[in-house]
């Protein structure tokens, strides 16, 4: 980044020929501020945010990113923002313009309130579909050009699944591989539990990315005594378990009271234990 400065939200910030535009070629991260009532902020994480924002551009062949930058940035736009709350912080970061690569990587950060979709699925929990992704687990071994664990802007199969999750009458999407797998959310991590167990999907060869929301709850859970471990599932496991999440920086965990249309039942002392560890308010009131 070669200037940092705010802008009027309307105003262009990219150029035409910029690669994260008109290629996807680039990533982000997002995370949730929170705004108190005299005016404080505290972001979420950002270190979390900064190191796995390092490792995508790692696998982008990006230098790593210019953190004193993203920071007086991020400071600037913090300083314009009074309204108490919660917010979503995403910083983009894009190789930058194809007819001038030496002028060098495009990076922009926004700010806006958390949707109040975001806060009622937190809430009510949503309703979820499982959806083939069309490779299987283990496809991202030993093929790093395919950037499984990087958090890319080409986020277009995503939100095309989410939009057929809405065709379907449910709110989100549980990705699966060719052969059966259970994989992740298009925007979030998927955790399940039995009895006192948490579990995951593993990252590297299934090409999931690492969640920085799973990690912490993973964390603050075993230190409160709850076995946590990554393995592989199949649908019918997530089925059989007593609740499946989706969880992410900026909604939190958000359980599945439906999956493939068969309701499941809530366990609200455990769906607040979980969202105090991941550090959000109880999932229902
Ligand atoms: N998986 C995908 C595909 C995501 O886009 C996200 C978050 O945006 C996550 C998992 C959860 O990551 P985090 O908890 O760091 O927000």
């Amino acid at each position: 980044m070669l200037g940092v400065g705010q802008i009027d939200p309307a105003a262009p910030a990219v150029r035409a020929d910029d690669l994260g535009f008109s290629r996807g070629d680039g990533c982000f991260e997002a995370t949730r501020v929170v705004t108190s009532p005299d005016g404080q902020h505290r972001i979420d994480h950002l270190d979390e945010h900064f190191d796995r924002f390092d490792s995508s551009c790692a696998g982008l062949d990006l230098p790593p990113i210019d953190r004193p930058a993203w920071l007086e940035l991020i400071g600037q736009l913090l300083a314009g923002w009074t309204l108490p709350g919660e917010a979503m912080l995403r910083m983009l970061l894009s190789r930058g313009r194809e007819w001038d690569l030496p002028a060098g990587v495009t990076g922009v950060a926004t700010l806006v309130p958390t949707s109040p979709e975001t806060l009622r699925q937190r809430r009510d929990g949503v309703h979820a579909i499982t959806l083939r992704r069309g490779f299987t687990a283990d496809a991202f071994a030993e093929a790093h050009w395919l950037l499984g664990g990087v958090k890319t802007l080409s986020y277009a199969v995503n939100m095309a699944a989410i939009r057929e999750a809405e065709r379907r009458g449910a709110d989100d999407v549980i990705f699966v591989s060719t052969d059966g797998v259970v994989l992740e959310a298009p925007t979030a991590s998927v955790v399940w539990a039995t009895d006192r167990t948490l579990r995951t999907t593993p990252v590297g060869p299934t090409g999931i990315l690492p969640g920085t929301t799973q990690q912490l709850l993973f964390d603050r859970a075993a230190e409160a005594g709850w076995t946590t471990e990554t393995g592989t599932a199949r649908v019918d496991d997530l089925h059989a378990a007593d609740t499946v999440w989706l969880i992410s920086s900026v909604r939190g965990p958000v359980d599945v009271v439906e999956l493939d249309g068969k309701g499941r039942s809530r366990d609200l002392p455990v769906l607040a234990e979980i969202a105090r560890f991941a550090g959000f308010p109880p999932a229902a009131q």
